[in-house]
């Protein structure tokens, strides 16, 4: 681990980066799920429907979602009967989560305040691991990877979503003009917090490129790493197998 590293495009000591990821997340979650929807114009629905259809939850086995915040990942796979177990740093994100699923009266959850650099599960514990656009707000991205490697079964499923680059020609640059100009505004009005999705848009922009972040994955042991680009690369599903 590097003595300095990425807070959006600020060097801070990990420890720090960690401390303000929490900030960020504790800021928002209240108005979280409506900024989702105001800022992806409801895409990230759509992103979220195509990522639990790739990660085919079976009923009956044991699924732990990673950073999984306010369960919207967590409830989709629910649904098909999955025993899912909310895991995430911040208590804030998940106590919107407990409330949102009791309003919808989905069993199968279990909530559990973890850091995925450090889980607290057995070796071996579970069929399938998740993480939504969350993998980019850990500090040790390669001390995750090997607690998903370590908690998975043998067999078990890897699937990460983040957000990634587009290369495709002229949209990039309005994607990027969108994400400096009207997301941090639209937060400062929603969630009386410009500085926290000035954050999240730049560490979009720092995350590894989907071929890098393919090589952690395997570097952390998984088989068969993949990078599947969605909608001209603006989201990328990423999966690997525990053999
Ligand atoms: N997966 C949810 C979704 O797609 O709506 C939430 C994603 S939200 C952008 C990122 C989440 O990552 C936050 O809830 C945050 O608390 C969590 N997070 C950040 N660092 C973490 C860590 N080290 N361990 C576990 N969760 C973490």
């Amino acid at each position: 681990m590097p003595s300095q590293v990425n807070f959006g495009d600020e060097l801070v000591s990990p420890e720090e980066k960690t401390r303000r990821v929490g900030e960020v997340f504790s800021s928002v979650a209240r108005r979280y799920d409506l900024m989702n929807d105001l800022m992806s114009g409801g895409m990230h629905r759509l992103w979220k429907d195509r990522f639990v259809s790739r990660v085919k939850p079976r009923a009956g086995e044991e699924i732990l979602d990673m950073a999984g915040g306010t369960g919207d990942v967590a409830f989709r796979m629910a649904r098909r009967g999955a025993l899912v177990t909310v895991a995430d740093i911040n208590a804030d994100m998940l106590e919107v989560g407990r409330q949102r699923a009791e309003v919808r009266a989905l069993t199968g959850l279990s909530w559990k305040v973890e850091n995925a650099e450090k889980l607290s599960f057995a070796d071996a514990t579970f069929d399938a691991y998740t993480v939504v656009f969350g993998i980019r707000n850990v500090t040790d991205i390669p001390a995750a990877l090997r607690e998903a490697h370590r908690v998975l079964k043998r067999g078990g499923r890897f699937y990460c979503m983040e957000f990634s680059s587009s290369d495709w020609p002229g949209f990039s640059n309005l994607y990027d003009a969108y994400a400096a100009n009207v997301i941090p505004k639209l937060g400062k009005i929603v969630t009386h917090d410009e500085e926290s999705y000035r954050y999240l848009i730049e560490s979009i922009r720092q995350f590894p490129k989907p071929a890098a972040f393919k090589t952690m994955v395997a570097a952390a042991g998984f088989a068969r790493a993949s990078a599947e680009p969605m909608l001209g690369g603006l989201v990328t599903i990423h999966s690997g197998w525990k053999i």
